[in-house]
């Protein structure tokens, strides 16, 4: 059964920079394949502290999102890890392009060689990663190129709505994920911001309606209002079961697999 553990679930500035929650990534195990996105800050550490510890040299991929450094300050030396200190040419990542090219890349040459395969997100394509089928949905996300991702495997469809301004299209995007993860920065909203604010991911949540629904990646307003209540209420709300994710939580493939929830509609077996 595959499981999706959130190793930090801080998304501002302020959160990251005193650690309030940690910035680790996300570990998604699927079918066995084994992916970690966002690397932020402290992901190396937080991955060998976990409960068991996970293994980087276990990895297939590293999904870099967007390069903002609350993402990707750890990819370096996780890419390293990967490839078991660089003495294995191993693994994949998977990045925007500006994260590889530019004036400023965060992923360095140093480490390229250690990777197996590096790949850019390419709108409209689909990545594979053994027998995971990733699709990279566009967002818009201040002057950096972002992507929230799609997956796609044995064990159903998963969305991550990483960080974005709101718009009209994103929930068509996330059509059929069983399990949706949004980055929910403010508890309220407020115009012309890059993120996604509570009422906003409400709007996402209720138009997917997925079997389960996962916020993290909070803010301050987001902390000081009790994130575990704020899902409930939201839940209420939309009528769509939606938690808080906490630093160390594991949810497991049960938690969004059809079996587990009848969708409307269909009388429960
Ligand atoms: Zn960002």
């Amino acid at each position: 059964m595959g499981y999706v553990k959130f190793l930090g679930t801080a998304g501002a500035r302020f959160v990251v920079a005193r650690q309030l929650r940690f910035s680790a990534g996300t570990w998604i195990e699927l079918g066995g394949t084994r992916l970690l996105l966002d690397p932020g800050p402290g992901t190396l550490l937080r991955l060998r502290k976990s409960r068991p510890p996970l293994d980087p040299t276990k990895l297939d991929a590293i999904l870099l999102s967007h390069k903002h450094l609350d993402h990707s300050t750890d990819v370096n030396i996780v890419v390293e890890a990967m490839a078991d200190g660089g003495y294995k040419r191993r693994g994949t990542l998977l990045a925007p392009s500006d994260a590889l090219e530019g004036d400023d890349p965060v992923v360095l040459r140093y480490v390229r060689p250690f990777l197996e395969r590096i790949e850019t997100w390419r709108p409209g394509d689909e990545h594979g990663v053994d027998r995971v089928r990733i699709r990279p949905v566009p967002h818009l996300h201040g002057a950096v190129e972002t992507y929230g991702l799609v997956l796609d495997s044995a064990e159903g469809r998963l969305g991550f709505v990483t960080d974005c301004r709101f718009t009209a299209d994103l929930a068509g995007n996330y059509a059929g994920c069983q399990l949706l993860v949004l980055n929910v920065v403010m508890k309220d909203w407020k115009p012309d911001i890059d993120h996604l604010s509570l009422p906003q991911a409400g709007e996402v949540i209720a138009a997917v309606r997925p079997n389960l629904a996962v916020l993290t990646h909070f803010g301050t307003t987001m902390l000081r209002g009790n994130p575990r209540k704020l899902a409930q209420g939201l839940s209420e709300k939309v009528g769509v079961e939606v938690i808080a994710a906490a630093d160390g939580l594991t949810v497991s493939g049960e938690a969004w697999s059809d079996r587990a929830r009848p969708r409307a509609g269909e009388a429960p077996q």
